[in-house]
């Protein structure tokens, strides 16, 4: 049986497809875009999570510890007066997991609602995503990603769900591993499989100023999408205190707090804004 290495769960969603649903974040991703809000969930790892602000350096923390949960973490996640030390990522059983969500199954089935699989990446965990979605049969799952699989993984992950939101980015190849560190090559071949899989999806797309919301790229996203449903989504600027939390740098070169995109006006009419 496999263990998945989940971030964060939240319930009562609204946001994050149809109905009330639990999201789920599987806590691994093979990008980095220069403006991710979840830095805590890239490692595909178990990690300390430290709230510099407030910390009086007592070195308690520091010091050896065997409590089981903190083994491997170099601090203690117990100890620190102030609870500024905390760990990110929890394992799973896909049993487990999906018996806790499915307390929520009447509410699933009465709001349309269902599970969204979200990261992190739920690609970079293909065996665990499988293992979930059967054990989660017959509530609606919907999947956010970034696309970025092997197509063997994408397929028996995606061919599972009832929904899928697929993210591109940046049109242009060269763009796209600037901001996001890879290719996307492997990205476009896994949307071609989809839209010819008769699975209900859409792209995604956030607008963040000068780099994905260009006229370029749109124009660019519409040529791929060729018809299928775009969603854009609008971005706002994070904080680094995310980043410095699991020990990341933030890079903050985004030149504006919003994106010029305010309507859908003078956009191809598979598009929307969320
Ligand atoms: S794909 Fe999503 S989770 Fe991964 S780096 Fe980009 S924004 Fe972050
Ligand atoms: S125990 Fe808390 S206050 Fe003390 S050094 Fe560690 S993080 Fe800082």
């Amino acid at each position: 049986m496999t263990k998945g290495v989940i971030f964060d769960i939240k319930e009562f969603s609204l946001n994050d497809g149809p109905g009330i649903r639990t999201t789920v974040f599987f806590k691994g991703c093979p990008l980095r875009c220069i403006w991710c809000h979840n830095p805590e969930g890239l490692s595909p790892k178990r990690e300390l999570f430290i709230t510099h602000n407030g910390c009086t350096h007592c070195g308690l923390c520091k010091q050896p510890c065997d409590h089981e949960d903190c083994r491997g973490l170099g601090r203690c996640i117990h100890i620190c007066p102030k609870g500024l030390v905390k760990a990110v990522g929890k394992l799973y059983s896909a049993e487990e997991l999906a018996a806790d969500i499915k307390r929520e199954e009447d509410l699933f089935r009465s709001t349309g609602g269902g599970v969204t699989l979200s990261g992190g990446e739920v690609m970079m965990q293909p065996d665990f995503a499988v293992e979930l979605i059967t054990a989660l049969k017959p509530i609606h799952v919907l999947i956010e990603t970034c696309g970025y699989a092997k197509q063997e993984d994408f397929i028996r992950v995606a061919s599972l769900c009832d929904t899928v939101y697929f993210d591109v980015k940046l049109a242009d190849r060269e763009e796209h591993k600037k901001y996001t560190g890879v290719y996307n090559d492997l990205i476009l071949e896994n949307l071609e499989w989809l839209k010819k899989s008769g699975i209900n999806f859409k792209i995604r797309t956030p607008l963040i100023p000068g780099i994905t919301d260009t006229d370029e790229n749109l124009a660019g996203i519409a040529r791929i999408a060729d018809g299928a449903p775009v969603e854009l989504l609008p971005y706002n600027r994070m904080a680094g205190a995310k980043y410095s939390g699991v020990g990341k740098k933030f890079t903050d070169i985004i030149k504006s707090d919003v994106s010029r995109i305010k309507s859908t006006e003078g956009l191809p009419e598979n598009f929307t804004l969320r």
